[in-house]
Order: C-alpha cells, then structure tokens, then sequence
C-alpha cells in the first residue's frame, strides 16, 4: 500500500505548491491551466530487492509495481485490497495486440542491447503508452465525475498520431482529432492515419510542419473562450502528446523492464550501472529513462541521440537551446523537431523547481529564438546527459554496420542512436553496457532501410521514370520487371522479402485499405481553431463559415 501519494505540479506555477494536483488530473487536463507542464512533486524510490523481484514477471506486472505508486486511485482496490483497476488495464493495454507476449523485448549482443519498443499495433513505441492512456483518461474522468466527451487533440510527427488513433478509436465517451504535416511523413506513416478507421477519429493534414502543427494544438488548448464554448456543448479537451503526463508514465516501466531482462539473461549483474541511449525528437522517451533513474535504475549515462535537426544536442553541450535554425527533413521524421516540449519538465528540475526562472527561459525562446541555462543548470545538464548527432549519410552508414556487424537490422531512427552511441565510445572509450531504444519497426521506414542495405541502386528516382539496371543480387521480379519504381508499400513487401521475415500485422495490406481522411488545412491558430470547431459543431466567430 502506498502511504503518500504523488502530486504535480505546473513548471509555470507562480503559486508553486499551492496549486497540486494528483495523477489522474494531471492526466485529465494534459496540459496546466497556465501553459506549463505537470511535474511530479516526489518520486517513489525503487531499491535493489525492487529491482529484483522484477526478474520473474510478465511485462504487464512489471509495469504494474513501477506505475502502482504513481496512480494510488486506481492501483488497489479501497474495499477488498486486492488488485485494482489498473491490473486488468494494464493486462489490457499490453494483451495481444502486441506481436511477442514480452511487449517490450531485449535483443542483447556482446557490449549492447536493444530495446524493441515496436511489437504494439502501430509498429513504435508510443504504443507502449497509447495503448495504456485511454483507460487512463477515462479513470480520470470517472474521478471528476465528468460526464463530458473527451475531445483528444494530437499534434504529430508521424509515430504518435497513428499511435494514438488505434489507442482512442471507438473507445466510447472519447473523439480524437489528429494533425500531422502533410508533407513531414512518410507514406507508410500517412497511410496508416488517414486509413484509420472508427467513429470519433479525426485525421488532418496541416500545410506546415512538425512544430507548426504543435503550435496550433497548443493555442487551441489555451484559447479560454473555446474552452468554455466547448463546456457548454459537454465536451472537453485532453491531451494524447507526449506532454501529458499520462503518456510520460508508462514508458518509465520500459526501462525498468529491460535492466531486469538484461540482468536475468547474465549480461549485467544486480545493481550494475548501463547506459541508456534514445534517439530524442520531443525528449519524452528520454525524459522516461531520466526519471527511472532518479527512481533507483542503475544508469550512469543517459545518451541523447539527435538528427540533423540537433538543437539538443547544442543544448546539452553549451547550455544554450537554440531554435533560430534552419529546419531540415531527415529520414528520421519523428525526431524532426526544433522546440522538444518535454524539455520544459527537465529545465524545471535543472533550475530547481523554479516557475520564474522557467517562464523567463521559455519566453526568451518565444520572443529571442532562445534561452541560455544559468551556469549551474548547465553543468548538471552536461554531467547528468551526453549528445551527440547524426548526418544522414552516418545514419545510412549506421544502419548499414548494425546490418553487416550484428545481423540486425534497425529503424533510421534506431540507426541515429546506434551512430551517436558508437561515436560516444570513440570519443569517451567508455564501454559500460549499453541499452540502445530502438523505437519504430524498420519496415515502418522501409525506403532508408532498403538503400542503407541494399544499395541505392535498388532504390526507384523520385519521379519513378528511372530504369538503371538492378543491382547484382537484387531480386528484379520485387522490383517490377527491373524498373527501379517501387512505391514504399512495394518496397515494404521487397524487405519482407529480402530479410525472410513476415510483414507487422499493422503494416500488412496498407496499400490497399480505403483512404478515409482527406481535409487539409493551413497552419497557424484560426485555421486550425476553425477545423476544429467544425468538427465538434460548434458554431464559428461571426462571419466565419463553418
Ligand atoms: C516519437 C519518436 C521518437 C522521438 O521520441 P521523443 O519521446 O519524442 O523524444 C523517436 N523515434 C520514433 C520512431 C518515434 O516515433
């Protein structure tokens, strides 16, 4: 039984710790009523006999020791003691949807593992939280006693919109409205939004990208007059992005989860320190691993691996996060980010638990373009974090030495990590076991992972026109006849092909299922305010035709 229970706070709170709130509030407004972000006030201490009694569960159980201290109201039932609610969510969160009954499985080699974060219905690792989240809202709700819709709203850079619609869809007493950039997906990743099927989902392309379309949520979220227009028609906002809390949480039982498999399979004893490397777009999975280690996991290095779109990086090794940058599409889409909202939450611990110094920084980043970290914030930063990024050739060339050198074959975003980690070994000759986050399926990227391994010469030119001759070893008969013109779902089925391996389930088909989601809207607030108001039927600002 847990005797205190956990409470948040905003990072933008001026009233500090007045204004607590516990989990499943935190979890039902997503986001602060002042536009900061809910962070916990304590965290529980896990010990090494925790860490052990981890070693013969299931996932779901694991899941549920690590997160039972976080979500007292639903984690023990008052009347009976026994297993709560939260024991049949998570056995319903990470049932068989998920590929392997491991959820989350170590694949170890000699010096480094990989955490497979991908077996779930969208084939990345948000669905180790999406899968979790909407029995979570509706606990919360429930606790309110609200009986109003909850209106989803997700902002994505590919992984979560599609995570996040297989979460919600046709859940009752939910709708969810998901905006992704029309052009900053992949096909693959697209296809599977706006194929999605159910009642209450909502799929939007906005003309924009990753950081336009998550400006736009956020000025929805805040807009106090939608808000109370919204009330009056019984429905109210959440959040599905990975600042909400209620998505943070679950991903922290991953890590924990893998240091017992790493430790139950010889490859590091009770108590030994691994590190930890996360390829990091909105610094939520990460942010998880830093938690878990405030918590007791044994990490010594938390290894944060960027693309070309490397403000992190910046930031930990100047202390300066700047955004005045040009912004680049890489072949690691769901890390193309240049302002990681998660950050918020650690800059909050970095300037101790201080709302005004946080406000000053994030308005700075506002109106400059960006901040710069006090001195000691800025070494804790540095000892506590290591950053590194990748080119889109090193990615390649990653991607292409997991291949050659392990057999193994991983996702770009996986490959930027295993770049940054290798070049972490050269640079610091550290060589403490390490867990790699591989965070999507490669056959969720299937056009990066063909050319890294087999040659660009198997790839089609983008106009689908070219006809250079096949490579030697390519099959021609999965290239159309040796036309080198395959569209990524072609070429999905040539990587199944060429690795002998069967397609993920939630990949299987995509080409031909029915295209349900067409709207696309412009960037920016009112655009995005007036979809969002048609599709709720509510009426417009006069003079605005719905
Ligand atoms: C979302 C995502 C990331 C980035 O994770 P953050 O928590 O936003 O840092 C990395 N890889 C994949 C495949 C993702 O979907």
């Amino acid at each position: 039984m847990v005797s205190q229970s956990i409470h948040y706070v905003s990072t933008r709170d001026l009233r500090g710790f007045e204004d607590t709130v516990d989990s499943l509030t935190a979890i039902r407004r997503g986001i602060a009523p002042d536009g900061g972000l809910y962070v916990p006030t304590s965290l529980p201490r896990f010990d090494r006999d925790f860490l052990a009694s981890l070693l013969p569960l299931g996932y779901a159980e694991r899941a549920e020791r690590i997160l039972a201290p976080f979500l007292p109201e639903i984690a023990q039932s008052s009347d009976t003691g026994s297993a709560g609610e939260l024991h049949s969510m998570l056995l319903d969160a990470y049932g068989p949807q998920w590929d392997t009954t491991a959820v989350a499985p170590v694949r170890p080699f000699e010096g480094l593992a990989f955490l497979e974060l991908w077996h779930g219905p969208t084939c990345a690792f948000k669905d180790l939280a999406l899968q979790l989240l909407p029995h979570l809202l509706k606990a919360a709700a429930r606790q309110a006693r609200s009986r109003a819709e909850i209106v989803v709203l997700v902002a994505t850079s590919g992984d979560t919109g599609k995570a996040a619609l297989a979460g919600f869809a046709d859940v009752p007493g939910t709708r969810i409205i998901v905006f992704y950039p029309k052009d900053g997906v992949s096909q693959i990743q697209e296809r599977q939004m706006t194929t999605q099927t159910g009642s209450n989902v909502h799929v939007i392309g906005v003309r924009g990208n990753f950081d336009d379309a998550q400006a736009g949520v956020k000025a929805i979220f805040t807009d106090e007059g939608l808000r109370q227009e919204l009330e009056q028609a019984g429905k109210e906002f959440s959040s599905a992005n990975s600042i909400n809390w209620g998505r943070l949480v679950p991903q922290i039982a991953y890590y924990f989860s893998a240091y017992a498999d790493l430790v139950a399979t010889g490859r590091v004893r009770l108590g030994e320190p691994i590190n930890v490397v996360v390829p990091s777009g909105n610094f939520g999975n990460i942010l998880a691993a830093h938690y878990a280690r405030r918590m007791g996991l044994p990490v010594a290095r938390l290894i944060c691996a960027s693309n070309l779109n490397h403000v992190l990086t910046d930031f930990i090794r100047t202390g300066i996060y700047d955004r005045r940058r040009e912004f680049h599409r890489t072949s690691s889409p769901s890390m193309d980010i240049l302002i990681s909202s998660n950050v918020e939450r650690l800059l909050y611990e970095l300037v101790d638990g201080d709302p005004a110094v946080v406000r000053r920084l994030l308005g700075s980043l506002v109106e400059e373009g960006y901040y710069e970290l006090p001195d000691a914030a800025r070494s804790r930063l540095a000892e506590e974090f290591w950053g590194a990024f990748a080119t889109e050739a090193e990615t390649g060339a990653a991607l292409a030495w997991a291949f050659r050198e392990l057999g193994y074959v991983v996702d770009p975003h996986t490959a930027v990590a295993v770049h940054v980690y290798r070049q972490y070994v050269a640079e610091t000759g550290d060589r403490t076991y390490a867990l790699i986050a591989a965070t999507a399926s490669p056959f969720k990227f299937t056009r990066t992972v063909v050319e890294a391994l087999f040659g660009p010469e198997s790839l089609p030119a983008p106009d689908g026109q070219d006809s250079r001759p096949v490579r030697p070893g390519v099959r021609p008969d999965i290239l159309l006849e040796g036309r080198l013109d395959a569209d990524d779902f072609t070429l999905l089925d040539y990587l199944a092909s060429r690795l002998d391996q069967p397609l993920p389930a939630g990949l299987a088909g995509l080409k031909h299922r029915p295209v349900l989601h067409r709207t696309v809207c412009g960037p920016g607030r009112s655009e995005m305010t007036a979809v969002v108001r048609q599709l709720l039927g509510l009426a417009g600002p006069p003079g605005r035709t719905a």
